[in-house]
C-alpha cells in the first residue's frame, strides 16, 4: 500500500514538473537604422547579431523578439527610405517583429516592402487596410518550441495621426485601440497556446498597463520609450520588459513557467550591453553593413557646391533661415540653435556637411496663424493685428515641443501649427545645388 501510495506520488510530481517547462525570450527594440556602431563604440547590427548568436548557444527554448522601430535614424535609413535596415537584420532570424510607429516615416506604402524584405512575420493585429482587412499578413502567431505552444500577438498605437505620423503616410488605413484589440486575440487564441507574448510598440503607460490589467498575457515586451526599463514590471506573476533604443542592448528575459496552471514559477532578465570592446562582428551582417554603409558613403560624400567663407554655428543657423524664408515666403522664420549641430566651412561643400549639420529628419513647416497666437520668441519687435493671418516657417520637431509646453499659450500656438513638410535637410541640400556658390 505504501509503495502504491508512493508511486502515485510520484508520478503527480512527475506531472507537475511535466508541465513546468524553461523559456528564454531574446528581444530588442528601437534600433533605428543603426546599423554601425556609435563613435563610442555602442551597437551596431554586426555586433548585435553576435551576441544573439552566443545566447542562443545556451539556449534550449529560445525566441528573438523586436519591439519595431526599424526604420529612421541613420542616413542609410532615410536615402534608401527605411528598406536596407530588413535586409540587414534578416540574418537574425527573428521570430516576430511589431510594426512600430517610424515604420510609416517613408509612407504607408512602403510597409510592404518591409514585409517582403523582412523574412519573418511582422505582426499588427490593430493595424488594417481601409476595407478593413488586416495589413500586415498577421496579427498573431503561435510558434511551437519542443511542445510548448507560444501565442505573440502585436500591436501599435492607435493614436499615430497626428502626433506620429501624418494623414498623407497613413494614408486610407485604421487603427484600432491597441488593449481592446490585445483581449480580443486572447479570446480568439483561447486553447491555441500554452502561453500569450503580447509584442507592443506603445507609450510608457499602457504598456504597464497590459501587464497589470490584461492577465491573458504572461509577458508583455515594449518598445517606443528609448529610455527602457531599470528592472522589470512586475502585477502578479505577469511581467513587463523594455530596452534601451539603437541596439546598445540586448535584452534575455530567462522564464520557468508553468503549462497547468499558465503561470511563470520564476523569471530572470538580463540586459546586455552590445559593444564593439565585448563583442566581434557577424562576418554575414557585416558583409551587409557595408553594402548599404558604402552607397550611403557614396552619397553623402558628393559636392554640391562652393562656399567662399566659413560659417561658424550662428551664421549656419542664419543661413538655414535665410533658406526657410526662400522655400516658403514666411513672414516670420524660427530655428532653434540646438538643432544646427555643425559649422558650414569653407570651400567645397558635401552633401555630407549638411548631414553634419542637420543629422535630424525634421521638417520645414509653414503654418498660418492669428496674430495673438504668435508668441513673443517668435514676433520679436514687430506688433501684430490680433485676428490677421501671419506665415510662420518652423520645423516640425520645435511645434511638437511647443504641444507639450507648460504654458497653454505655447501650447494652443503649437496646436495651429502644422507637422508636416519637406525634409529640412533635402531643402537644405537643394537650394546649395540650385545656386552652388555660397558667399
Ligand atoms: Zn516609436
Amino acid at each position: 500500500m505504501r509503495t502504491l501510495l508512493a508511486a502515485i506520488w510520484m508520478t503527480c510530481v512527475a506531472l507537475a514538473q511535466d508541465s513546468v517547462v524553461d523559456l528564454s525570450i531574446l528581444h530588442f527594440n528601437d534600433f533605428h537604422s543603426r546599423l554601425s556602431p556609435s563613435s563610442q563604440g555602442i551597437g551596431g547590427a554586426a555586433y548585435l547579431a553576435t551576441a544573439i548568436k552566443r545566447e542562443r548557444a545556451n539556449c534550449p527554448r529560445c525566441l528573438l523578439l523586436n519591439a519595431g522601430d526599424n526604420a529612421q535614424g541613420s542616413p542609410v535609413s532615410t536615402i534608401f527610405r527605411g528598406l536596407p535596415v530588413f535586409e540587414v537584420l534578416r540574418p537574425l532570424n527573428t521570430d516576430a517583429f511589431v510594426l512600430g510607429n517610424h515604420e510609416f516615416d517613408y509612407g504607408y506604402e512602403r510597409i510592404n516592402d518591409f514585409l517582403a524584405t523582412a523574412g519573418h512575420p511582422v505582426l499588427a493585429a490593430n493595424f488594417l487596410t481601409g476595407e478593413g482587412r488586416l495589413f500586415t499578413e498577421a496579427g498573431s502567431v503561435i510558434i511551437e518550441r519542443d511542445g510548448l505552444r507560444i501565442g505573440i500577438v502585436g500591436v501599435l498605437m492607435e493614436d499615430l495621426v497626428p502626433g506620429l505620423t501624418t494623414p498623407t503616410k497613413f494614408g486610407p488605413n485604421k487603427m484600432l485601440p491597441a488593449l481592446e484589440t490585445l483581449r480580443n486575440e486572447a479570446a480568439k487564441l483561447k486553447g491555441k497556446t500554452d502561453i500569450l507574448i503580447a509584442l507592443v510598440h506603445l507609450f510608457r503607460d499602457p504598456c504597464d498597463q497590459i501587464v497589470s490589467e490584461i492577465p491573458d498575457y504572461a509577458i508583455t515586451i515594449s518598445g517606443h520609450d528609448h529610455v527602457g526599463k531599470e528592472t522589470m514590471f512586475r502585477a502578479e506573476d505577469r511581467i513587463g520588459v523594455r530596452l534601451r533604443s539603437y541596439g546598445a542592448e540586448l535584452g534575455r528575459l530567462d522564464l520557468r513557467y508553468d503549462k497547468s496552471t499558465r503561470k511563470i514559477v520564476s523569471s530572470n532578465w538580463k540586459r546586455i550591453p552590445i559593444t564593439t570592446a565585448a563583442f566581434e562582428p557577424d562576418p554575414q551582417v557585416a558583409a551587409l553593413v557595408e553594402k548599404w554603409e558604402s552607397k550611403v558613403r557614396a552619397v553623402v560624400d558628393t559636392p554640391i557646391g562652393t562656399a567662399q567663407s566659413a560659417r561658424d554655428r550662428a551664421k549656419t543657423k542664419t543661413w538655414i533661415e535665410s533658406v526657410m524664408r526662400q522655400k516658403t515666403n514666411a513672414q516670420f522664420v524660427f530655428m532653434n540653435s540646438g538643432g544646427v549641430r555643425d559649422n558650414l566651412p569653407q570651400g567645397q561643400i558635401l552633401a555630407r556637411h549638411v548631414w553634419n549639420i542637420m543629422p535630424f529628419d525634421n521638417t520645414l513647416v509653414l503654418g498660418r496663424v492669428k496674430g495673438k497666437l504668435i508668441p513673443d520668441f517668435i514676433r520679436g519687435e514687430a506688433i501684430l493685428d490680433p485676428e490677421q493671418l501671419y506665415t510662420v516657417a518652423t520645423i516640425d520637431f520645435l511645434v511638437e515641443g511647443w504641444r507639450n509646453a507648460k504654458e497653454e499659450a505655447v501650447r494652443a500656438f503649437g496646436r495651429a501649427m502644422p507637422l508636416d513638410g519637406p525634409m529640412l535637410r533635402d531643402v537644405l541640400i537643394d537650394s546649395i545645388k540650385a545656386n552652388p556658390n555660397l558667399d
